[in-house]
This record gives C-alpha cells, sequence and structure tokens, in this order.
C-alpha cells in the first residue's frame, strides 16, 4: 500500500509493507532504539528503525538473530531507514542459539546473507534456503553438514559455484581431475585448465552432485569428514576471491563438531 504525502516537489511515498522477515543484524542507534536488518521475503535486505526496543521490551526478545517474524513497517521514500510498526514472532531461533553446536552457526549464516544478498533486491531463493537450513538443524543435522550446504547454495544462488557435471570450457563431461577456475566462474577438466583454477577433490565433487539433488535432511550425515573439509576448503576459497575478505562470523565456526 503506497500513499503520498505532500504535493509538488515537497511531496513523497510512504509505503506500508507486511511481510515475514528473518533477523540478520541489531544495532543501537541511540539510547532507546535499534537498527535492525531484515532478510524480507519479498524485499530483499530491509533496514528498519525500532523505536524504544532496547532493554527487556517484547520487541527485544522478537529481535534475536535469525528469529523468523511477521513485522509491518513503513518504507518512506529515499529514507534508508524504514519504520517498524509491528513485530510478532513467527518462529524463534532460541533453541538453536543456545545449543552450543549452533549457536556459532547463526551469527555465520546471517553475515553471510547480509554480505552476498544486495539491499532491496528479492531474495525468495536465499530465504527459502535460510527457513530450510535452520528446519534442518533443529531437526538434529549435523552443524558442519549444514554449513557446507548453505555456503555451496548461498555461492550458486550468487552465481559463483555454476554447473558441475560439464567442463566450463569444452563442454565435455567432467572426469576425475577437475579445477575450478574462480575467472569463468565454472568448474574445467584440468586438460582445459592448465595450471588455473583451484583443484577440486573427487570427495567435494560428490558432496556438490548430493547436495544438487537433495534436501539437508535426506543427506547422508555420514559423509566422511575429509570430503566436508574438501567442501569447506573450496566454498571458502570461492568466498575469498569474491569478496577479497574473509566473514567475521567464520572464524568461530571452528567450534563446530
Ligand atoms: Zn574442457
Amino acid at each position: 500500500m503506497t500513499t503520498v504525502f505532500g504535493s509538488g516537489a515537497e511531496s513523497f511515498e510512504v509505503t506500508l509493507v507486511s511481510t515475514t522477515a528473518f533477523i540478520l543484524r541489531v544495532d543501537p542507534i541511540s539510547e532507546k532504539d535499534l537498527a535492525a536488518a531484515l532478510l524480507t521475503k519479498e524485499q530483499g535486505v530491509v533496514r528498519v528503525a525500532v523505536k524504544g526496543a532496547r532493554g527487556r521490551s517484547k520487541r527485544a526478545a522478537a529481535l534475536q538473530l535469525l528469529t523468523e517474524v511477521d513485522v509491518t513497517y513503513f518504507l518512506r521514500e529515499g529514507r534508508e531507514l524504514a519504520r517498524l510498526d509491528a513485530l510478532e514472532i513467527e518462529s524463534s531461533s532460541f533453541d538453536l542459539a543456545t545449543r552450543a553446536e549452533t549457536a556459532m552457526l547463526l551469527p555465520y549464516l546471517a553475515e553471510s546473507v547480509l554480505t552476498f544478498v544486495p539491499e532491496a533486491e528479492p531474495g525468495n531463493d536465499v530465504y527459502r534456503l535460510v527457513r530450510h537450513v535452520l528446519d534442518a538443524l533443529a531437526a538434529g543435522v549435523p552443524a558442519a553438514l549444514a554449513a557446507r550446504y548453505f555456503e555451496v547454495w548461498l555461492l550458486r544462488f550468487c552465481g559463483l559455484l555454476p554447473e558441475d557435471s560439464l567442463c566450463a570450457v569444452c563442454g565435455e563431461e567432467l572426469g576425475e581431475s577437475v579445477r575450478l577456475d574462480a575467472e569463468i566462474p565454472g568448474f574445467v577438466m584440468a586438460s582445459c585448465a592448465g595450471r588455473r583454477g583451484i583443484p577440486v577433490p573427487n570427495g567435494a565433487r560428490r558432496l556438490l552432485r548430493a547436495m544438487r539433488h537433495q534436501p539437508l535432511t535426506k543427506l547422508d550425515v555420514r559423509a566422511p569428514a575429509g570430503d566436508l573439509a574438501a567442501l569447506e576448503d573450496l566454498s571458502r576459497e570461492v568466498r575469498r576471491r569474491f569478496l577479497g575478505h574473509e566473514l567475521k562470523s567464520y572464524r568461530f565456526l571452528s567450534a563446530l563438531g
């Protein structure tokens, strides 16, 4: 619902938006007020000012990292911060935040989304991915497997981990020896890659294939630790080359089992 206020050059549009969203980040902006970054279902990442939410308020309780909320806010044309109108918890992340195995994963998921989803662009795929990963974690899927699945799909949505069965240079089926050329970006057979690219171990490729075709809850949770580590190395390398730096929350992930 959009309303125009004022007239002529002085006019501005205010849009009232009701949607569901994940809390990605919360920062104080004054003694009593907070700014929250949200991943919304329809409008990608949106930043909203939340008045009077610091301390033990009901709103503060809803502003937990990766808690899913029903939210209504006013978006004013030209303003960076939307103004919160209503906020209700749809699905709390409290249990995941208090479990040692998953607590460190939440900041990493949130920072990854904030980094890779451009503001004000629809993030539907990423929204579904976050919900899927949180549900799988709640169902007992190991945190390390969930982290790898999330990374792979987030990088795929950004076009950084494309087709992994055919060579991106010659189009032939990829054989045993494969490299990832981050410049294309694409998977290429060793004979087409020359010395370029990152070697992709077969264990990492097996997991990539499985993750393309199966939901997290159907993956083999006994995937060899070596395969998971190889896939983590690959995703980390792709992410670092793209961003030029590492995510702050990544170093805490080593605490994962
Ligand atoms: Zn080739």
